[in-house]
């Protein structure tokens, strides 16, 4: 029988893979390896570094609730201070030693005879685990968009998840295109500076104003109040649950919700855009939700600025000079920013190939029987693997409570499989369909399929016309990953 070179592989060491890691040492089940492929930790904050980048969920629930931070300079942290605090979590829960950066996991086998995962990575050679946590991530390969001769500009081009701070802006010609949510917080961070900023818009996103404010001095000493934390937590995380989950998750319930928002976003454009032409342009066709809307206060005033222009005229490809529009236009710049966002996962999007139990790979599980996971972290045939941010899993609010609630369930199971001396843990066919079969009965709810949301080209949607992207469910039944009956697995040894 081949001993494993360590009991759990941890893939990504973004805020997913950190939690895991925290919470596994705490459970005493410290044998584990965290594989990276950056040079640091933090994920997303790591990646992502482009001019404006924050968090648009309240910083106080933008964080784990075991390690709260009195540090935020606002209510919404900027990019740099979410990656020091996942510097400041390696730091002092002491994971550094543990992670192996700067390799990329490329594939990974479960052998059903020894009961373990083979795991290739780029640095050659297999690392072995009995379990394997896809710690990975949704949102961290960059969509590069389909656009004729998009390699031959002969400017820089840079995606926004790949910013180039060697670039100048200040002075140049810049066009960018997609106005989705890190669009949202470019465009009026670099307009200033920029000679001429041309912004290509395919569908416009609703925008709401952003409470980001630079905490004063009582906010910050009430956070080192014994209860303070607390207190601030759960008013954020109550205006998270009311903005993000009720208008989308519950619309058929509370549909005056959607309404409300609606007016906010239509009120926030008449009093921030001055030309009626450009205001219109802005104007989303499709109801609140349908798409994350974007959160900022100064995004849509950067359209009154004389030298940003909106084009909706349809990109019909990019030349060496710059962008060619359908109109017969020529856009010429310097520089060409694609804030086109991520790669949707979906069947063909995994971060790495995962072969299951039987040689089954999951795309081909995902092909044959639409894309699900139990509780959002595991499948059947796909023993002593779990994931974090699995399919069904968020619920649209702040990611850290998912996590938080994630990477609970998956160590309840390993502890229990300790517990039972157990090398085998997977989910029951019985109870993947029933929690699938409750995510089907409930997304009806769902503002993602109303009328309000037809013809609206969301990236939520995957191939089978499934959004497994939102769980359907609020933030509270997240306790449920607490309280999953256990005979919902088969541990054998
Ligand atoms: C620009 C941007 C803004 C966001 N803003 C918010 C927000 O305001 N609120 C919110 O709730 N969420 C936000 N999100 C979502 C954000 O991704 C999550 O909040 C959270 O950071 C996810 O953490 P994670 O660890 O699961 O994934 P990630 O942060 O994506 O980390 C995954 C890690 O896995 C690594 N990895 C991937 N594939 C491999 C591989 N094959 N081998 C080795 N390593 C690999 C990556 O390098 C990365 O470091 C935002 C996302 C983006 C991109």
């Amino acid at each position: 029988m081949t001993v494993p070179d360590h009991q759990t592989v941890i893939v990504g060491a973004g805020f997913s893979g950190i939690c895991t890691a925290i919470k596994l040492d705490k459970a005493g089940l410290g044998d584990y390896l965290v594989i990276e492929a950056a040079d640091g930790p933090g994920g997303t904050w790591y990646w992502n570094t482009y001019p404006g980048i924050a968090v648009d969920i309240p910083s106080f629930s933008y964080q784990y609730s075991f390690e709260q931070s009195p540090r935020w300079t606002r209510t919404y942290a900027p990019g740099n201070e979410l990656k020091a605090y996942a510097d400041h979590c390696v730091a002092k829960y002491g994971l550094d030693p543990k992670i192996r950066f700067s390799t990329r996991v490329l594939s990974a086998t479960f052998n059903d005879q020894e009961c373990l995962w083979h795991i290739r990575t780029d640095a050659g050679g297999d690392v072995t685990a009995r379990f394997l946590i896809n710690a990975s991530g949704v949102l961290s390969a960059p969509n590069l968009p389909d656009i004729d001769g998009v390699d031959t500009f002969a400017g820089a081009t840079m995606h926004t998840a790949r910013w180039d701070h060697d670039q100048n802006l200040e002075g140049q010609r810049v066009a960018i295109i997609g106005t989705g949510a890190s669009a949202v917080q470019v465009i009026p961070a670099i307009a200033p500076t920029v000679q001429q900023l041309t912004v290509f818009q395919r569908t416009p996103i609703w925008c709401i104003p952003k409470f980001d404010v630079s905490l004063p001095r009582w906010s910050r000493w009430a956070m080192r109040v014994p209860g303070g934390m607390t207190v601030q937590r759960m008013l954020s995380q109550t205006y998270v649950e009311l903005l993000f989950t009720l208008t989308a998750q519950y619309f058929t319930v509370f549909p005056s919700a959607a309404k409300r928002g609606r007016a906010l976003g239509l009120k926030h454009l008449r009093r921030e855009v001055k030309d009626p032409v450009v205001r219109d342009e802005l104007t989303p066709r499709y109801a609140m939700g349908c798409k994350r809307p974007g959160i900022h206060s100064t995004y849509l005033s950067a359209f009154n600025r004389d030298n940003v222009r909106l084009v909706t005229e349809p990109i019909e490809k990019i030349t060496g000079a710059g962008v060619a529009t359908a109109d017969g236009e020529s856009h010429d710049v310097d520089v060409l920013i694609l804030a086109t966002g991520f790669k949707p996962p979906d069947i063909d999007a995994l971060p790495f190939e995962i072969i299951g139990s039987k040689g089954q790979s999951l795309s081909r599980f995902w092909a044959e029987n639409r894309v699900q996971a139990y509780e959002g972290v595991s499948m059947p045939g796909f023993p002593n693997y779990f994931v974090v941010c699995g399919p069904y899993g968020y619920n649209g609010a702040s990611f850290f409570a998912l996590i938080e609630a994630a990477t609970h369930h998956i160590v309840r199971c390993l502890s229990q499989a300790r517990r039972r001396g157990a090398k085998c843990v997977e989910v029951t066919d019985e109870a993947n369909a029933r929690y699938f079969a409750e995510m089907m009965h409930k997304r009806h709810t769902q503002i993602f399929w109303q009328d309000g949301c037809a013809g609206t080209k969301s990236f939520y949607i995957n191939s089978h016309g499934d959004i497994p992207v939102r769980r359907a469910l609020t933030l509270e039944t997240y306790w449920r990953h607490h309280r999953f009956p256990l005979d919902d697995y088969t541990f054998s040894t």
